[in-house]
């Protein structure tokens, strides 16, 4: 649930107001300020943010790192929004995505290796990697979410009694399907219902 304010650093901060004024002062064009957030999450519902920041180069992050710093705001990173409630009355602090920065991907069939940015979403890579014989994240194309969001959120397959990842009978493309060295989990742990 993103929601009320809250002082992350236990010290006493401006008033929401003075100290979102300060951060924005930092941002600069970084930031969008009083931004509807609901709308990029799955459901659709919910407030906004104080200030909205698209993380566009790594030098951004340094000057974010510095306006959370002096603001003493609360951060919120935004993936795919799937996992995410926005409380109706906003949330006064940064909301932070990154997407821009991390939706890159490459796959290697013939290794079995998967690399993946943050923000590519979990059905893009199911589908990407099963395109290309491999198999194991199949699980992941219903899931609405992104691979940071997945690994914040422990995501884990929805089989109930996730097996092991199958073992390649053979080159990609001829009898065998590698498995991805993809994001997939074999926890024992269950999502949904039973
Ligand atoms: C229809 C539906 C089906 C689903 N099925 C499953 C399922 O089968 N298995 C399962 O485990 N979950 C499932 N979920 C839950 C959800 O999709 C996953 O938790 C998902 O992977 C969250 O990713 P997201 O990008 O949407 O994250 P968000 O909802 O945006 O964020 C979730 C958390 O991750 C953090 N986060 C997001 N991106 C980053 C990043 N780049 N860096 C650091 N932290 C980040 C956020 O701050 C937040 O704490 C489902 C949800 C829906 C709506």
């Amino acid at each position: 649930m993103l929601g009320a304010p809250a002082d992350r650093t236990g010290n006493p901060t401006a008033s929401p107001s003075e100290a979102v004024r300060a951060a924005a002062a930092i941002l600069g064009d970084l930031a969008q300020i009083d931004v509807p957030i609901g709308p990029l999450t799955t459901y659709r519902v919910g407030g906004r943010a104080a200030l909205f920041v698209q993380v566009g180069r790594l030098d951004d992050l340094a000057v974010l790192a510095n306006a959370v710093q002096v603001s003493g705001l609360p951060v919120h990173v935004l993936g795919r929004g799937s996992n995410l409630l926005v409380a109706d009355a906003g949330f006064e602090g940064i909301v932070v995505s990154t997407t821009a920065l991390t939706d890159r991907f490459e796959i290697d069939a013939h290794s079995g290796i998967v690399r993946a940015g943050a923000s590519v979403a979990l059905p893009v890579l199911a589908r990407q990697t099963a395109a290309r014989a491999l198999t194991g994240f199949e699980w992941a194309v219903g899931v609405p979410g992104s691979i940071g969001g997945g690994q914040a959120s422990a995501a884990i397959c929805p089989a109930a009694t996730p097996s092991r990842p199958r073992r390649s009978s053979g080159s990609p493309g001829s009898s065998g399907r590698r498995p991805a060295g993809a994001a997939a989990r074999s926890s024992p742990r269950r999502y949904g219902p039973r």
